[in-house]
């Protein structure tokens, strides 16, 4: 028997080590020695952490939320002494791990989470006890870089970071390029407001990321990954020291890897929290030492990337995904999603839904879906206003699309984007005008200011949206800010430039009476 507690960073700032010390001494006060309590990542259900999994074998696991102390003591009674097994059982609030009709856990597939909860990210062994590192002997075993190509194509797996690139195609891009140096960075730089999709990968199962990393070295043929992580991921950052070091130890990385003669090791560069940081040119620069400026491209990086030389550059949410594409198979993958856009997407589900946390779900899930059924719906019995999806690149998307499959091109089509899974909720309170404001005072100070259009042009939107929402607006700057907005999409160098008007956009489109009213309100 085990009980597994989880130790991601929300776990631990609800309290899960208490939790965890008081398992172990009521464990140890029953004398139960034989059960083991293991810290292991976020399940997901980040809205009643601290919560444990109790395994106890010919049973069914038992999921229990808002464990604190007292509790941890009353289900240790109940599952090894005479007590009863109490309320807050997860299986009856019918989050991901519910197993009834209709439930969250129906609507859900893990496949980049799968082993997040499930495994204990320091311990090497659980990794492997769950068929960790076999799709990279697979690989190695097989000696044929050109199928691993061929797998990941076929499996139709695109970017999860925001771009949606085919992964593939990216790889056979670095894959063709005759250097004899070449890269493969991670690029955990994950910095949307409300966005820890990675940062749960990363602490909850980081062997995922550097399996893939190792089999993507291989198929492009790359010797060196690097981890762009940053700073602000302390917890994720030490998870990941641990796990490259056991890695090493056990010869799954460095040199002769399972005496195949690939030799593949990885090294983390810490990043200091620039949100233009996420793009991969300014990314390559600040991991060379530079300013982490963009710059335009071709050349894009698989041709000339970090030290000029052949590099990919892919997203931990993409890689997490790789090993078990490897193993079940690129139909296995293409057979879930939508026609476009296969497998399944992580979101951060976050804002006003009784249920925040972390869900993974197939492309083609609804928002209903994933807003209702998995988040319990608004909270305090609100009305839905809007979602924002896509983060501050992204845009509002609204009560009539809640029904829209969404994958990365439904997504466009309605005005906003997949980006990398943010997902914040709005209801009827909240003024979307502000929530534009917010968003682009956001980019308006992550922007690098090399380019004129983003440095000046989202100052003077957001000094628009400033007087507006003070009451000092006119009809007109409803004009100035759409046509701004337009003009810095199609100008600005990159991406965030380039994305940056878009929840001001969106709002308009969607709330132009809002913006009305507060320019007409006032006079
Ligand atoms: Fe820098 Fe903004 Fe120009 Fe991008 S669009 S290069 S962030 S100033």
């Amino acid at each position: 028997p085990e009980i597994l507690v989880g130790m991601a960073t929300c776990g631990i700032a609800a309290g899960a080590k208490n939790t965890f010390n008081a398992l172990e001494k009521a464990l140890k006060k029953k004398g139960m020695s034989d059960v083991k309590v293991s810290p292991v990542g976020c399940i997901g259900s980040c809205y009643c952490e601290p919560t444990i999994q109790v395994n106890i074998p010919g049973q069914a696991p038992a999921y229990y939320g808002y464990v604190d102390e007292a509790a941890a003591g009353i289900i240790v009674d109940s599952h090894f002494g005479e007590g009863e097994v109490p309320e807050r059982n997860m299986l009856e609030i019918g989050f991901e791990r519910a197993d009834q009709e209709g439930s969250g856990k129906k609507r859900q597939k893990r496949i980049a989470l799968r082993n997040c909860g499930s495994v204990d990210p320091q311990n090497i062994m659980d990794y492997i006890a769950y068929r960790g590192y076999e799709a990279l002997g697979k690989v190695l075993e097989q000696k044929d870089p050109d199928s691993v190509l061929e797998i990941i194509k076929k499996s139709g797996l695109r970017g999860r970071g925001g771009g949606g690139y085919p992964t593939g195609y990216k790889w056979h891009a670095t894959a063709l390029q005759p250097a004899k140096e070449k890269y493969i960075i991670c690029n955990a730089d994950e910095g949307d407001p409300g966005a820890f999709m990675d940062r749960s990968i990363l602490e909850g199962d980081p062997h995922s990321v550097l399996e893939a990393m190792a089999i993507g070295g291989y198929a492009t043929g790359a010797n060196q990954g690097i981890i762009y992580i940053r700073a602000e991921y302390p917890l994720a950052i030490e998870r990941l020291k641990i796990a490259i070091a056991q890695a090493k130890e056990l010869g799954l990385l460095g040199e002769n890897i399972f005496g195949s003669g690939f030799d593949f090791s990885i090294e983390l560069r810490l990043g200091a929290g620039a949100f233009v940081c996420g793009e991969e040119t300014a990314l390559i620069h600040s991991v060379e030492g530079e300013r982490g400026e963009p710059t335009k491209k071709p050349p894009y990086p698989s041709v000339s990337g970090y030290k000029e030389k052949p590099t990919t550059v892919n997203n931990v949410e993409t890689l997490a995904n790789v090993p078990s594409i490897i193993l079940n198979g690129a139909d296995w993958f293409a057979g879930i999603g939508t026609e476009k856009s296969k497998g399944t997407k992580v979101f951060a589900l976050v804002g006003k839904v009784n249920r925040v946390g972390l869900v993974e779900v197939p492309m083609g899930t609804t928002l209903r879906e994933i807003i209702y059924d998995i988040g319990g719906g608004i909270n305090n019995d609100k009305e839905f206003r809007a979602v924002q999806t896509g983060g501050p690149s992204g845009g509002v998307i609204t009560v009539e699309h809640l029904d829209t499959p969404i994958d990365y091109d439904s997504l466009k089509e309605i005005g906003s984007m997949m980006g990398s899974g943010g997902m914040i909720v709005m209801d009827e309170t909240d003024c979307m005008v502000n929530i534009a404001k917010f968003y682009l005072g956001f980019t308006q100070e992550e922007s690098c200011g090399k380019c004129t259009p983003c440095r000046i042009g989202t100052k003077r939107m957001y000094e628009i949206l400033d007087q507006i929402t003070k009451g000092e607006g006119q009809f007109e700057d409803l004009e100035k800010l759409e046509r701004l907005g337009n003009n810095i999409k199609l100008s600005a160098l990159c991406g965030l430039g380039q994305t940056a008007p878009n929840p001001v956009l969106s709002t308009m489109k969607y709330f132009r009476e809002e913006y009305e009213r507060h320019v007409t309100d006032h006079k």
